[in-house]
């Protein structure tokens, strides 16, 4: 079964049609809008007036975190009002407490993120604290995807060129499910890894657009992040978009005081990973260091201990998912391909 957002209005100011457009879905006359203090500023009072003003009865929840209680109160408020859909405002967050308690609740659910920073803003996973760590849910992507390129735009330069860093990783991991399918015969969809593999290609054609402006940044990694969910849509899993680059990435997480942004991590841990794979990393390297993207472990306030140890240890999070790391390597072998990779 392929579940896929049915409707994406990606324009300057597509914020104003988000009443027009969930009536075009039949999404129902009742939403209920999940933001935090700094989204309402954003994006989501806008939102608010244009779901009111186009007669939908809208009723608004503030939410911190993306944790199960969260979701509860969501799905509270669901009931209270009989809100017939679900609105996220804002960046990974709200879209996954959003995503995952309407998934619950049996609703559909319209994202309308306001920085383009990574590709789970139309994904089908969503992913809550539970008792110490995060856990990522199956749930549903959403039925309506709004990029309001103004609003996108003004987030700073550092979002959309993460959002950048986390398309490029698709090389990567499209790499390690190759190699999965090889050693240990796991099935991998064709579409979903050229899509995958594509919308990684096309950061690599678009990089100096990427670099340019705000607006075209934003249009050109918008579209990639809706097409790398797609892609994860497609195999009915992260597979195609996360590899041995993200489990580094999440290794970084756990140990850094202040981890850097997910794509700015994973693509530094690409280049590392296309390096083991004997492909073009040098590729991966100057397409980050166009577009603005750090490409040192410094650049992302690891120092050298910790990005090898992070590497030594990824795969130990995800023994199941199979990757260029499954194989052990040695702290020598991995210190020689920073340095060769010039990552330290
Ligand atoms: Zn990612």
């Amino acid at each position: 079964m392929i579940e896929l957002p049915r409707l994406i209005d990606l324009k300057l100011h597509a914020i104003e049609n988000i009443a027009e457009d969930s009536k075009k879905l039949l999404m129902g006359d009742t939403a209920a809008l999940i933001v935090d203090e700094i989204t309402y500023k954003l994006a989501g009072k806008r939102v608010e007036s244009v779901l009111d003003d186009g007669g939908i009865d809208t009723h608004t929840l503030f939410i911190k975190k993306a944790t199960m209680e969260e979701v509860e109160k969501a799905r509270e408020l669901y009931k209270e009002t009989g809100a017939e859909f679900s609105v996220a405002v804002g960046g990974g967050t709200v879209i996954d407490v959003s995503k995952y308690s309407s998934f619950l609740s049996n609703m559909p659910f319209a994202s309308v993120p306001t920085a383009a920073s990574h590709d789970g803003i139309s994904s089908a996973r969503a992913s809550i604290k539970g008792e110490g760590r995060s856990h990522s849910y199956e749930a549903r992507p959403p039925m309506l995807v709004i990029g309001d390129v103004e609003t996108l735009s003004k987030a700073p330069p550092r979002f959309a060129i993460s959002g950048a860093g986390d398309l490029l990783s698709n090389k990567t991991a499209v790499l390690d499910w190759l190699l999965s399918e090889r050693i240990t015969g796991e099935h991998v969809s064709q579409y979903a890894s050229l899509l995958s593999n594509a919308t990684a290609d096309a950061v690599i054609r678009e990089r100096r657009e990427i670099a340019a402006d705000a607006i075209r940044r934003t249009y050109s990694v918008f579209k990639g992040l809706i097409s790398s969910s797609m892609a994860m849509c497609i195999a009915g899993s992260s597979r195609p978009s996360s590899g041995a680059e993200h489990l580094i990435s999440h290794k970084l997480d756990a140990v850094l005081d202040s981890p850097a942004m997910h794509g700015e991590q994973v693509g530094i841990a690409a280049i590392f990973t296309m390096y083991l794979h004997g492909g073009d990393w040098k590729e991966i390297r100057k397409t980050l260091s166009t577009i603005g993207a750090p490409t040192t472990a410094k650049g992302i306030g690891a120092d050298e201990d910790v990005m090898i140890d992070a590497i030594m240890n990824a795969q130990a999070l995800r023994p199941n998912r199979y990757t260029i790391l499954s194989s052990s390597m040695t702290k020598k072998a991995v210190r020689k391909g920073l340095e060769i990779t010039r990552i330290i």
